[in-house]
């Protein structure tokens, strides 16, 4: 798939899967091919850069009209990285706006669907990556991980989406949503590409102080599989069907299984919610009309500006989520909510110990369901929120998640994710290459 002499072909197959999925916001192979090595492990592989994280040569929208036209000056340690590997950044995909969704139709600039049937969403809010990928556009695109936002878009387009522990990859250059809880992550065609991604793009980094030296255990084998336990109702009937599957071919292959609860389980997302919201609060405040982006005509004073601005450059979602977070962290309701939700997510990291500590890694759902239809009519904003906590304790707990593509239910793919202790992404690839 080396960007050769083939360009043109390459450019028509794109174009032609672009007119049914719509995954790009921007396409232009040359635009930062001179910032490739052109050698390297990944040299000439083209790749698909999720659009809140900046790479110079394209704009970086973060899929809002507060940043439509942002002409993007400089590029991410983790995009640098890959460059230095030879891999070629080709275009910037399409997402839930500044990362808030689950289905990238809270995109305010463009629509993705699923390629297995474009009735139904990529997922989100990395739905441009996944669905790129699902289609051949890319070998790999880099999507974001907040609350699920690569592994849920991986597990609805038949991809492999990995999590990175939290401090591996830098976030230097990855616009800001809920900074303690997210980490660059990738989506790709095979278990073995993620590692080379993975490897490729990590590294301590001078420009975020997050990040901290690799230091795995060096026990990459895994014997022990913890399982968690689902109960009645859980899970849509095509995704338990698929989940049972997945317990049976680990089985198959192997493995050791123990069945696990994860009593903390049920106050992941009132915790994920209260602590994203109340990053996004802050972290947005940035987008001001002044510094970046979208400035209102017409406004007479400072603060008319800025109100003009944020009322008409940010999406409902967007807005619902800025007035969550100042709510949570109002004075007097901090110990009721942001403290609370940081007690829980302590909880929670111990819960996971406790199993990693008779298994080597634990295999969970990705999402309740398949991949939905657009709009309302399978799932409200409100279901979607509620159907994030598989995905969400890894980023509560900054621990390593691999989605996996797992069996086809009724035309659509299914998957399911492993993690593992921090700095153990090893034992994720080898797991998944053994159910390839
Ligand atoms: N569904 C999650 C949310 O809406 C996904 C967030 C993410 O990982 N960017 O917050």
């Amino acid at each position: 798939k080396a960007l050769t002499d083939s360009a043109d072909s390459y450019k028509k197959y794109v174009g032609s899967w672009e007119e049914k999925i719509g995954s790009f916001l921007q396409f232009d192979p040359e635009a930062a091919k001179a910032d490739s090595s052109g050698e390297g492990i990944l040299a000439g592989i083209p790749f698909g850069v999720k659009d809140n994280i900046a790479v110079k040569g394209f704009n970086m929208t973060c899929g809002s009209k507060i940043l439509e036209n942002f002409d993007c000056p400089y590029t991410a340690t983790a995009v640098e990285n890959l460059q230095k590997a030879g891999a070629v950044p080709v275009g910037k995909m399409n997402m839930d706006e500044f990362g808030m969704g689950s289905s990238t139709d809270n995109s305010a600039l463009a629509e993705t669907h699923n390629p297995w049937d474009t009735s139904r969403v990529a997922g989100g809010s990395s739905g441009g990556s996944a669905a790129a990928v699902a289609a051949g556009q890319v070998p790999f695109a880099l999507g974001s991980d907040t609350g699920g936002s690569v592994r849920q878009p991986a597990s609805f387009c038949g991809v492999y989406g990995l999590k990175p522990t939290y401090g591996t990859v830098s976030r230097y250059g990855l616009t800001a949503y809920a900074s303690s809880l997210e980490t660059i992550g990738v989506c790709a065609e095979t278990a073995g590409l993620t590692r080379e991604v993975f490897n490729a793009m990590r590294g301590k980094d001078i420009m975020d102080n997050t990040t901290v030296d690799y230091s795995p255990s060096g026990k990459d084998d895994v014997e022990t599989v913890a399982v968690l336990k689902v109960g009645k109702g859980d899970l849509s009937d095509d995704v338990l069907r698929s989940y049972n599957t997945s317990i049976t071919r680990l089985k198959e292959q192997g493995y050791k299984t123990v069945e696990v609860e994860l009593p903390t389980l049920k106050y992941v997302v009132p915790a994920y919610y209260v602590i994203a919201t109340a990053e996004a609060s802050a972290n947005l405040a940035r987008f001001n009309g002044i510094r970046y982006g979208l400035a209102a005509q017409g406004a007479e004073t400072p603060s008319a500006l800025m109100e003009e601005t944020r009322h008409s450059g940010f999406g409902d979602e967007v807005k619902l989520r800025i007035l969550l977070g100042t709510y949570v962290l109002r004075s007097g309701f901090q110990d009721q909510y942001y403290h609370r939700a940081q007690k829980i997510r302590t909880a929670i990291l111990n819960d996971f110990n406790r199993i990693f500590e008779s298994a080597d890694a634990l295999m969970m759902p990705v999402f309740p369901t398949a991949a939905f239809r657009h709009g309302s009519s399978d799932l409200t904003q409100l279901q979607q929120k509620a159907a994030d906590l598989y995905t969400c304790s890894a980023n509560l707990a900054g621990l390593p998640a691999l989605a996996v593509p797992s069996t086809i239910e009724e035309g659509l793919p299914v998957g399911v994710q492993f993690m593992a202790p921090a700095f153990e992404e090893e034992r994720l690839f080898r797991i998944a290459e053994k159910l390839e």
